[in-house]
């Protein structure tokens, strides 16, 4: 689905020039939960960026279902974005000023055809999201998880086959954390390819592979290939997810 050629990313820095992906390659397939750890300042917020069409490579080459999305023009990749990329920022990102059902309603207004708003599905989402009851609260009546649960619902809107989320419990307490990883799960069951960047090593354990960054390089680690789509842990642990992940038979 994602592959990423020889991708090296630099940034004019205050002493000098930050090297943050250093020549890196690597490739998501569609039905992946990829989770990506690595300490701050590795550079994981920028793989994100560029995997997802907002942060222009120095050199290299992304692809995105064949294609090569650094080589397209701003408008065509910008609706590859608005269909294809669910995207969750680090400390996402609702509008203040907007209710939860008009946050969730936003990503539309991104479609290369406007379509009429799609109310039903929105309500659809921000319940499927538990939050059936909040559609016109504002962000500030929220706690963080329902709020993060709402830039989620968001990134769901245009349908996307494609999560990237940055950090998405980074701020949260170790049980809205299982909350909202559990959520992940449960999107992932239901066909989407997820790639997640944390700092957080426990997280590891939701995904079916796990890459580490340092030094601006990234390698998987062995270990979880090849799990399917078969937990059945909605409220589970990741300890018990990862016991009831069935593992394909290797070659
Ligand atoms: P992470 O998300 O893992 O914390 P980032 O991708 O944000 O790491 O950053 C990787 C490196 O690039 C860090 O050293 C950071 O300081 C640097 N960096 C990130 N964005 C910029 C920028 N816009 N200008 C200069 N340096 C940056
Ligand atoms: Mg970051």
């Amino acid at each position: 689905m994602i592959s990423a050629v020889d991708v090296t990313k630099s940034y004019q820095g205050r002493h000098g020039i930050i090297t943050a992906l250093d020549r890196v390659s690597f490739q998501v397939r569609a039905g992946d939960f990829v989770v990506v750890i690595g300490r701050s300042g590795t550079g994981k917020s920028t793989v994100l960026g560029v995997m997802g069409g907002l942060l222009r490579p120095s050199s290299g080459e992304v692809f995105l279902d064949g294609e090569s999305i650094w080589e397209l023009d701003e408008r065509s990749r910008a609706r590859l974005r608005a269909l294809k990329h669910g995207f969750v920022f680090q400390n996402a990102s609702v509008i203040p000023s907007l209710t939860v059902l008009e946050n969730v309603l936003l990503p539309q207004a991104f479609l290369p055809q406007p379509t009429v708003a799609n109310l039903s599905l929105a309500k659809g989402l921000v319940e499927l999201m538990g939050l059936g009851s909040r559609l016109h609260a504002y962000p500030e009546q929220l706690s963080g998880g329902e709020k993060r649960r709402v830039a989620i619902a968001s990134a769901l809107m245009n349908d996307p086959p494609l999560l990237l989320a940055d950090e998405p419990t980074g701020d949260l307490d170790s049980e809205t954390e299982s909350e909202i990883m559990n959520l992940f799960l449960s999107l992932w069951r239901s066909g989407k390819t997820i790639v997640m960047v944390t700092h957080n090593h426990q997280l590891a354990s939701y995904a079916n592979r796990v890459f580490k960054m340092s030094g601006g390089r990234i390698l998987e680690l062995p270990g979880q290939n090849g799990a399917e789509r078969s937990i059945d842990c909605e409220q589970g642990s990741p300890r018990e997810a990862q016991i009831n992940v069935r593992e394909a038979p290797r070659p």
